[in-house]
């Protein structure tokens, strides 16, 4: 379809400062424009609320890891087989759900777009083929770097130029969006050498004559320097343990004033001593963030019932390993990354469970910029993006937020001011944490708004005092102009686009690459770049400052 126009709908587009007013949208040709003829098809969403199509900034939902985590669960399949209806695929739910589940089940939601957030370079040909039998939904994901052999020797010698070279080499190489950290310094000597994970950003990493801080730092310039359209996204040290926002202040810090994005920082903003059991330091956290506009977060939200645990952090999974007793798996790849998978459940009378549902709800509602503490659960680890509907009246509906605190472990919530937190977020702050805040953190400017020239996905959902019901299920979507859901009924199954960044890198880098290649990988040299027919259909995003100037949008 190649015209629509949406009448009468209340329309929330927080970046065109339209909050709750009732507004005409029209869409040509995949985009918003200013007007189409009145004859054109139209939606009449008279009681209706109209927002930009979501965007999820933080999942896990396609690649190698991601289908280790599907064939290892068959019994969470079972219980969720969603059958061919119509044209569309079958597929099976659960908590990690295959590729055209997800697709369908994140517009249903009215999601129209998600970043799959940790992909080692080799899995890249993987996760992008996952992500073409993904459908509706656009994507691209960020390429893990933090633990790279090659990229750490080039530091600790401090070959700089190199450093920077070989990484847009990466990023190239592999179609990634952005640079991904996770556990920086700590994986790579834990898959070889007992205890030798990192837990201090000063402390030298066993094997290297290099710091975590050195990498985190690097990584950081480099997203600057190259000028990548969303900034270094950082899993910090020490996720999940006791005191760790030390860390995770420590982290903030290294940055400098330059743009970082801490990702599911609910699981780093705990106090107490190692070992012993957490408290909540999210005010603290809150606190340095609300001073300090360089920094972005999502918040990582843990959700109860199940998850899957699913990370670049391996000696993390081997932790909740020794504690759940559960079947779990641990990969290594090769020179480049761990990864460690774990089906695990959350449940409101266990402590620490409790406590880490509080500090994420406490993270939002002590944050004062929303267009800097995004929503996510780092689907599947906190729980399901199934979930963000109970999330979004969590954050809504103070009154049903603090029914469900006293119905979990009284001690945990009791060590956090959750219940002392009046806020409730207005429809204005959801449509900026799920929509308009991670489409500007991801630098994607035609996203997250419905002003002039911006990407047409919309999503409409009907009026409803409950906040949950109202976004289980979007009542039209509307995905690059096509209506996808047409008063709750998938008509088209077209698949979305992939993002990605190809930043210029001197082509001499190859050679002192190759060799490396040919010493250390199992695959060739030759072989491992993954080629421009893997993209389909995609758009190369430029370089972030002409992006933004071009599109006048400036960071709160
Ligand atoms: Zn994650």
């Amino acid at each position: 379809m190649s015209v629509l126009r949406i009448i009468n709908g209340k329309v929330h587009d927080p970046v065109n400062n339209i909050d709750g007013r009732i507004k005409d949208i029209f869409v040509r040709d995949g985009k918003i424009v200013e007007s189409v003829p009145e004859d054109s098809p139209t939606i009449d969403a008279s009681g209706m609320v109209v927002l930009p199509g979501g965007v999820d900034i933080h999942c896990h939902i396609a690649g190698h890891k991601v289908n280790m985590a599907r064939k290892f669960q068959p019994e969470d399949h079972r219980k969720d087989a969603q059958l061919r209806v119509g044209e569309l695929r079958s597929g099976t739910g659960g908590v990690v759900p295959s590729t055209f589940t997800t697709g369908y089940r994140y517009a249903t939601l009215g999601y129209t777009t998600a970043m799959e957030a940790a992909v080692p370079p080799m899995s890249a040909r993987h996760t992008l083929e996952e992500f073409h039998d993904t459908p509706v939904i656009d994507k691209g994901f960020y390429v893990l770097l933090a633990n790279n052999i090659f990229l750490n020797q080039l530091l600790e010698k401090g070959r700089m130029e190199e450093f920077r070279e070989a990484v847009a080499w990466w990023l190239n190489a592999s179609k990634a969006y952005a640079i991904k950290l996770v556990n920086p310094g700590g994986d790579e000597p834990w898959k070889g050498r007992k205890n030798s994970n990192v837990d201090q950003l000063d402390q030298k990493i066993s094997g290297f004559d290099l710091t975590p801080r050195k990498i985190i730092k690097a990584l950081i310039d480099v997203s600057n320097d190259l000028g990548l359209p969303h900034p270094a996204h950082i899993h910090c040290n020490n996720l999940g343990h006791s005191g760790n926002y030390a860390t995770t202040l420590d982290t903030m810090r290294t940055a400098e004033g330059r743009r970082v994005h801490i990702t599911h920082i609910q699981f780093h903003s705990y106090g107490g001593k190692l070992g012993e059991k957490p408290t909540s330091k999210a005010a603290e956290i809150a606190e340095y963030i609300n001073h300090h506009p360089n920094i972005t977060a999502d918040v990582g939200q843990v959700m109860f019932g199940n998850a899957t645990i699913m990370t670049g952090d391996a000696p993390l999974t081997w932790l909740l390993r020794n504690m759940t007793h559960k079947k779990w798996i641990n990969a290594d790849t090769e020179c480049e990354s761990g990864c460690g998978i774990l089906p695990f459940a959350y449940q409101g009378h266990v402590y620490t469970h409790a406590l880490q549902w509080a500090v994420g709800l406490e993270l939002f509602l002590l944050s004062k910029d929303p267009w800097r503490m995004v929503l996510s659960t780092d689907h599947p680890n906190g729980g399901s993006f199934e979930n963000y509907p109970r999330l979004i009246r969590l954050l809504m509906d103070r009154e049903f937020r603090n029914e469900e605190a006293r119905k979990v472990n009284q001690k945990a919530i009791a060590n956090t001011k959750l219940l002392d937190i009046d806020r409730e977020m207005t429809m204005q702050e959801i449509a900026i944490i799920t929509r308009a805040g991670p489409a500007r953190i991801l630098g994607l400017t035609d996203k997250g708004q419905l002003g002039v020239g911006a990407d047409a996905d919309i999503t409409i959902y009907d009026e409803n005092e409950n906040r949950e019901e109202m976004f289980n299920a979007a009542r039209y979507v509307v995905k690059s102009g096509n209506i996808f859901i047409d008063n709750h009924e998938f008509r088209e199954d077209r698949h979305g686009r992939i993002y990605h960044v190809a930043p210029d890198y001197d082509p001499a880098v190859e050679d002192t690459l190759r060799p490396f290649f040919e010493d250390y990988y199992t695959i060739q040299f030759d072989n491992y770049a993954v080629d421009d027919s893997y993209l389909g259909d995609h758009e190369t995003v430029k370089p972030y400052p002409a992006r933004f100037e071009e599109a006048k949008v400036s960071m709160t």
